[in-house]
Protein backbone atom coordinates (compact mmCIF):
# COMPACT_ATOMS: atom_id res chain seq x y z
CA UNK A 1 0.00 0.00 0.00
CA UNK A 2 1.43 3.66 -1.04
CA UNK A 3 2.17 5.73 2.23
CA UNK A 4 1.71 9.01 0.63
CA UNK A 5 1.43 11.90 2.79
CA UNK A 6 -1.94 12.59 3.43
CA UNK A 7 -3.53 14.98 5.11
CA UNK A 8 -5.61 12.00 6.89
CA UNK A 9 -5.49 8.29 7.52
CA UNK A 10 -7.97 5.77 7.60
CA UNK A 11 -10.28 5.08 10.86
CA UNK A 12 -11.19 1.20 11.07
CA UNK A 13 -14.40 0.36 13.15
CA UNK A 14 -14.91 -3.04 14.57
CA UNK A 15 -17.71 -4.42 16.52
CA UNK A 16 -19.11 -7.57 17.22
CA UNK A 17 -22.37 -8.24 15.11
CA UNK A 18 -25.23 -5.78 16.27
CA UNK A 19 -22.86 -3.56 17.36
CA UNK A 20 -23.09 -0.85 16.35
CA UNK A 21 -20.38 -0.22 13.27
CA UNK A 22 -23.05 0.88 10.31
CA UNK A 23 -25.15 3.45 12.38
CA UNK A 24 -22.28 4.68 13.91
CA UNK A 25 -20.93 4.97 10.25
CA UNK A 26 -23.70 6.83 9.02
CA UNK A 27 -24.22 9.23 11.89
CA UNK A 28 -20.21 10.24 11.48
CA UNK A 29 -20.84 10.49 7.67
CA UNK A 30 -23.43 12.97 8.30
CA UNK A 31 -22.00 14.94 11.17
CA UNK A 32 -18.96 15.69 9.90
CA UNK A 33 -17.92 16.50 6.02
CA UNK A 34 -13.98 15.05 6.78
CA UNK A 35 -15.22 11.34 6.75
CA UNK A 36 -16.14 9.51 3.94
CA UNK A 37 -17.01 5.95 3.49
CA UNK A 38 -14.70 3.14 1.59
CA UNK A 39 -16.83 0.88 0.12
CA UNK A 40 -15.79 -2.63 0.65
CA UNK A 41 -16.71 -5.81 -1.44
CA UNK A 42 -18.79 -8.94 -0.60
CA UNK A 43 -19.53 -12.41 -1.86
CA UNK A 44 -22.84 -12.50 0.67
CA UNK A 45 -26.49 -12.18 -1.10
CA UNK A 46 -27.43 -8.31 -1.41
CA UNK A 47 -30.27 -8.12 1.53
CA UNK A 48 -33.27 -6.04 0.77
CA UNK A 49 -32.66 -1.94 0.72
CA UNK A 50 -28.53 -2.53 -0.50
CA UNK A 51 -27.30 -0.91 -3.21
CA UNK A 52 -24.54 -2.29 -5.27
CA UNK A 53 -21.37 0.63 -5.19
CA UNK A 54 -22.75 1.85 -1.93
CA UNK A 55 -23.35 -0.42 0.37
CA UNK A 56 -21.06 -2.99 -0.56
CA UNK A 57 -19.88 -3.85 -3.96
CA UNK A 58 -21.59 -7.29 -4.45
CA UNK A 59 -19.05 -9.91 -6.36
CA UNK A 60 -19.46 -13.67 -7.83
CA UNK A 61 -16.80 -15.25 -5.41
CA UNK A 62 -14.83 -15.82 -8.97
CA UNK A 63 -14.90 -12.23 -9.06
CA UNK A 64 -13.56 -11.52 -5.54
CA UNK A 65 -10.92 -14.21 -5.95
CA UNK A 66 -9.93 -12.37 -9.47
CA UNK A 67 -9.32 -9.30 -7.52
CA UNK A 68 -7.66 -11.22 -4.27
CA UNK A 69 -5.59 -12.69 -6.67
CA UNK A 70 -4.65 -9.34 -8.75
CA UNK A 71 -3.52 -7.55 -5.68
CA UNK A 72 -6.20 -5.12 -5.64
CA UNK A 73 -7.39 -6.02 -2.21
CA UNK A 74 -5.99 -3.95 0.49
CA UNK A 75 -6.97 -6.81 2.99
CA UNK A 76 -9.97 -9.37 3.02
CA UNK A 77 -11.40 -12.11 5.84
CA UNK A 78 -14.05 -14.83 5.35
CA UNK A 79 -16.93 -14.21 8.35
CA UNK A 80 -20.38 -15.80 8.50
CA UNK A 81 -18.91 -18.18 5.09
CA UNK A 82 -19.02 -15.03 3.30
CA UNK A 83 -16.15 -13.29 1.75
CA UNK A 84 -15.47 -10.10 1.73
CA UNK A 85 -12.57 -7.45 1.27
CA UNK A 86 -11.56 -3.95 1.09
CA UNK A 87 -10.19 -3.03 -2.59
CA UNK A 88 -6.82 -0.65 -2.20
CA UNK A 89 -8.81 1.46 -5.01
CA UNK A 90 -11.71 2.55 -2.31
CA UNK A 91 -9.22 4.02 0.34
CA UNK A 92 -6.97 5.62 -1.87
CA UNK A 93 -9.24 7.89 -3.32
CA UNK A 94 -10.49 8.70 0.02
CA UNK A 95 -7.76 9.93 1.09
CA UNK A 96 -6.04 11.21 -2.18
CA UNK A 97 -9.22 13.65 -1.95
CA UNK A 98 -8.31 14.69 1.49
CA UNK A 99 -10.80 12.64 3.63
CA UNK A 100 -10.82 10.06 5.78
CA UNK A 101 -12.02 6.88 4.72
CA UNK A 102 -14.54 5.31 7.20
CA UNK A 103 -13.87 1.02 7.16
CA UNK A 104 -16.18 -1.04 9.32
CA UNK A 105 -14.74 -4.64 8.74
CA UNK A 106 -14.34 -7.51 10.83
CA UNK A 107 -11.35 -7.68 13.79
CA UNK A 108 -9.14 -9.32 11.44
CA UNK A 109 -9.53 -7.00 8.61
CA UNK A 110 -8.64 -4.64 11.13
CA UNK A 111 -5.58 -5.80 11.96
CA UNK A 112 -3.97 -6.52 8.76
CA UNK A 113 -5.20 -2.75 7.54
CA UNK A 114 -3.35 -1.61 10.82
CA UNK A 115 -0.10 -4.02 10.12
CA UNK A 116 -0.15 -2.39 6.51
CA UNK A 117 -1.28 0.89 7.28
CA UNK A 118 -0.02 1.51 10.77
CA UNK A 119 -0.88 5.40 10.82
CA UNK A 120 -5.07 3.78 10.71
CA UNK A 121 -6.74 4.54 13.61
CA UNK A 122 -8.67 1.55 15.24
CA UNK A 123 -11.70 1.80 16.74
CA UNK A 124 -13.43 -1.16 18.78
CA UNK A 125 -17.65 -0.27 19.20
CA UNK A 126 -19.39 -2.31 22.11
CA UNK A 127 -22.75 -1.85 23.15
CA UNK A 128 -22.91 -1.45 27.05
CA UNK A 129 -23.84 -4.84 27.61
CA UNK A 130 -24.71 -8.31 26.25
CA UNK A 131 -28.42 -7.66 27.35
CA UNK A 132 -28.37 -4.76 25.25
CA UNK A 133 -26.27 -7.02 22.12
CA UNK A 134 -29.03 -10.07 22.20
CA UNK A 135 -31.70 -7.48 21.96
CA UNK A 136 -29.93 -5.18 18.77
CA UNK A 137 -29.59 -8.51 17.00
CA UNK A 138 -32.94 -9.65 17.63
CA UNK A 139 -34.65 -6.50 16.97
CA UNK A 140 -33.03 -7.04 13.56
CA UNK A 141 -34.79 -10.09 12.80
CA UNK A 142 -31.92 -12.58 12.66
CA UNK A 143 -32.97 -16.06 13.41
CA UNK A 144 -32.16 -18.06 16.96
CA UNK A 145 -29.33 -20.00 15.36
CA UNK A 146 -28.18 -16.97 13.77
CA UNK A 147 -28.06 -15.07 17.26
CA UNK A 148 -26.13 -17.71 18.71
CA UNK A 149 -23.49 -18.06 16.11
CA UNK A 150 -23.11 -14.67 16.00
CA UNK A 151 -22.39 -14.36 19.88
CA UNK A 152 -19.98 -16.83 19.08
CA UNK A 153 -18.43 -14.94 16.81
CA UNK A 154 -18.58 -12.08 19.56
CA UNK A 155 -17.07 -14.42 22.08
CA UNK A 156 -13.44 -14.56 19.70
CA UNK A 157 -13.68 -10.89 18.71
CA UNK A 158 -13.35 -9.51 22.12
CA UNK A 159 -10.44 -11.72 22.89
CA UNK A 160 -9.04 -9.38 20.52
CA UNK A 161 -10.00 -6.23 21.67
CA UNK A 162 -6.77 -5.47 23.37
CA UNK A 163 -5.25 -4.82 19.79
CA UNK A 164 -7.25 -1.53 18.62
CA UNK A 165 -6.12 1.88 19.33
CA UNK A 166 -10.02 3.42 20.98
CA UNK A 167 -12.57 1.83 22.68
CA UNK A 168 -15.93 3.52 22.34
CA UNK A 169 -19.24 2.23 24.12
CA UNK A 170 -22.01 2.63 22.01
CA UNK A 171 -25.01 3.04 24.50
CA UNK A 172 -26.31 6.14 23.18
CA UNK A 173 -25.57 6.67 19.42
CA UNK A 174 -24.90 10.71 19.00
CA UNK A 175 -22.55 10.17 21.90
CA UNK A 176 -20.69 7.43 20.12
CA UNK A 177 -20.93 9.16 16.85
CA UNK A 178 -19.28 11.75 18.91
CA UNK A 179 -16.38 10.07 20.71
CA UNK A 180 -15.65 8.45 17.09
CA UNK A 181 -14.98 12.03 15.19
CA UNK A 182 -13.30 13.42 18.89
CA UNK A 183 -11.00 10.24 18.11
CA UNK A 184 -9.97 11.77 14.68
CA UNK A 185 -10.29 15.34 15.97
CA UNK A 186 -7.24 13.79 18.70
CA UNK A 187 -5.37 11.86 16.53
CA UNK A 188 -4.90 15.07 13.79
CA UNK A 189 -3.36 16.78 16.48
CA UNK A 190 -1.06 14.18 17.00
CA UNK A 191 2.72 15.35 16.99
CA UNK A 192 3.95 12.57 14.48
CA UNK A 193 1.44 13.50 11.57
CA UNK A 194 2.39 17.25 12.27
CA UNK A 195 6.21 17.33 11.88
CA UNK A 196 6.24 19.04 8.48
CA UNK A 197 4.07 22.06 10.24
CA UNK A 198 6.75 21.75 13.21
CA UNK A 199 9.52 21.83 10.48
CA UNK A 200 8.19 24.65 8.89
CA UNK A 201 8.26 26.49 11.41
CA UNK A 202 11.82 25.72 12.75
CA UNK A 203 13.11 26.65 8.94
CA UNK A 204 11.24 30.22 9.55
CA UNK A 205 13.06 30.23 12.83
CA UNK A 206 16.28 29.38 11.23
CA UNK A 207 16.31 32.20 8.66
CA UNK A 208 15.63 34.69 11.22
CA UNK A 209 18.90 33.54 13.37
CA UNK A 210 20.92 34.16 10.25
CA UNK A 211 19.48 37.56 9.21
CA UNK A 212 19.41 39.14 13.38
CA UNK A 213 23.14 41.16 13.73
CA UNK A 214 25.19 40.20 16.71
P1 LIG B 1 -22.57 -7.97 7.03
O1 LIG B 1 -22.70 -9.16 6.14
O2 LIG B 1 -23.43 -8.08 8.26
O3 LIG B 1 -22.75 -6.67 6.28
O4 LIG B 1 -21.05 -7.94 7.54
C1 LIG B 1 -20.49 -9.04 8.23
C2 LIG B 1 -19.14 -8.63 8.78
O5 LIG B 1 -18.17 -8.41 7.72
C3 LIG B 1 -19.17 -7.33 9.56
O6 LIG B 1 -18.37 -7.52 10.73
C4 LIG B 1 -18.53 -6.35 8.62
O7 LIG B 1 -17.96 -5.26 9.30
C5 LIG B 1 -17.48 -7.22 7.99
N1 LIG B 1 -16.96 -6.63 6.75
C6 LIG B 1 -17.59 -5.88 5.83
N2 LIG B 1 -16.76 -5.54 4.84
C7 LIG B 1 -15.55 -6.06 5.14
C8 LIG B 1 -14.28 -6.04 4.51
O8 LIG B 1 -14.06 -5.46 3.46
N3 LIG B 1 -13.28 -6.71 5.14
C9 LIG B 1 -13.46 -7.36 6.31
N4 LIG B 1 -12.40 -7.94 6.85
N5 LIG B 1 -14.65 -7.42 6.93
C10 LIG B 1 -15.68 -6.77 6.35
Amino acid sequence: MRKGNYKYFPMVISAPSGGGKTVVRSGLLKLDKRFAFSVTCTTRPRRPGETDGRDYYFLTVGQFRKLRRGGKLLEWARVHGNYYGTPVKSVMEVLEKGRIPVMTIDVKGARSVKRLFPQAVTVFLLPPDLKTLVQRLRGRGEKPENVAVRLETARAEIKVASQFDYLVINNKLPEAVREVAAIADLETRKIGRNLDKVRAFGKQLGKKAIGRKP
